[in-house]
């Protein structure tokens, strides 16, 4: 069976924009845009066009590839301070001579709809519930609770370790009462790990899951996506022959990516103040 993110994020934006409605007042999202990126600039246009459908008023700022740090950390201070502003999002990657880490912290927790920040990641880490959970694991979760499919107690292997996707994966499902083995590029025995998983959710961006890896009835999650040596998108997961054998199994495009979107606009559509 397919887990249709398309679908469901469509149920999710309806929800977010019957929420944003009733508001009295509209949250604010402030999306910073530094450089000429041309990936960046498609993800920045689509999180906009998914504001204005539920909704939600938002501001692309858009900074010159040469902005210092100092002026970023400038503006996000402006922002942080500005209360028609609700929501922060600094576009990454950054020009490399700008310290992302350091640009992530400034922003305030309370309007970091990333989840970003080291507030809100220490805040899911020792159990608190962050102001803002990161917006592709959250949509996984989501994902996954749309079709019922149980995360307590499964075995489960997040294959990547990154600070946006594979590590804040692991700390949602520890939270959901997953067993959780993470895997990285310094993992021996991957094969046997994935083997035995309940739940796979890989998020590398290189073909890792292929053919009879997987348990059968297994779930398989896709996050991975980028361009093959024909140039067509595709993901982590060699999807004909794993779907074979798992039970469900996301696609790509249309499973992880149009969740992550939903999810950015639920985050989006939380004021706090
Ligand atoms: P990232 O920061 O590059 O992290 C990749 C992770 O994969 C790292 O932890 C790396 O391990 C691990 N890795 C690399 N080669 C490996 C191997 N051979 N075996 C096991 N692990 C390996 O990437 P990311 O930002 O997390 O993104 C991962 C993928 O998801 C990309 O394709 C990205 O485009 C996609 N993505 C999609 C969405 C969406 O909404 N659909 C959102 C975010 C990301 P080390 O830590 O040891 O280097």
């Amino acid at each position: 069976m397919i887990l249709d993110g398309k679908k469901t994020s469509l149920k999710i934006l309806e929800k977010v924009k019957e929420k944003v409605n009733k508001l009295e007042k509209k949250p604010h999202l402030v999306v910073v845009l530094v450089g000429d990126n041309p990936a960046s600039k498609i993800y920045v246009r689509n999180k906009q066009k998914a504001a204005i459908q539920v909704g939600i008023n938002s501001t692309v700022i858009e900074m010159e590839e040469h902005t210092t740090e100092e002026e970023l950390l400038s503006k996000i201070e402006e922002l942080n301070n500005n209360s028609d502003v609700t929501g922060i999002l600094v576009q990454l990657p950054l020009p490399e001579h700008i310290d992302k880490n350091k640009i992530v912290t400034a922003i305030s927790p309370k309007k970091d709809v990333d989840g970003f920040t080291p507030e809100n990641v220490g805040r899911l880490a020792i159990g608190l519930e962050p102001y803002f959970y990161p917006a592709t694991p959250q949509g996984i979760i989501m994902l996954l609770d749309e079709y019922n499919i149980p995360i307590q107690g499964a075995d489960t292997v997040v294959i990547g370790r990154s600070n946006i996707v594979g590590k804040p994966m692991a700390q949602m499902l520890l939270k959901r009462n997953a067993t959780v083995t993470i895997c990285h590029s310094y993992t021996t025995d991957i094969e046997d790990k994935i083997k035995t998983a309940d739940i796979v959710i890989s998020a590398v961006g290189k073909k890792i899951v292929r053919c009879k890896m997987v348990k059968k009835n297994s779930v398989v999650v896709d996050v991975g996506i980028f361009k093959d040596e024909n140039g067509q998108l595709t993901g982590d997961v060699d999807f004909d022959f794993v779907s074979s054998s798992a039970a469900y199994i996301s696609p790509v495009p249309g499973g992880v990516g149009p969740m992550t979107i939903a999810s950015l606009m639920l985050n989006a559509s939380k004021v706090y103040q």
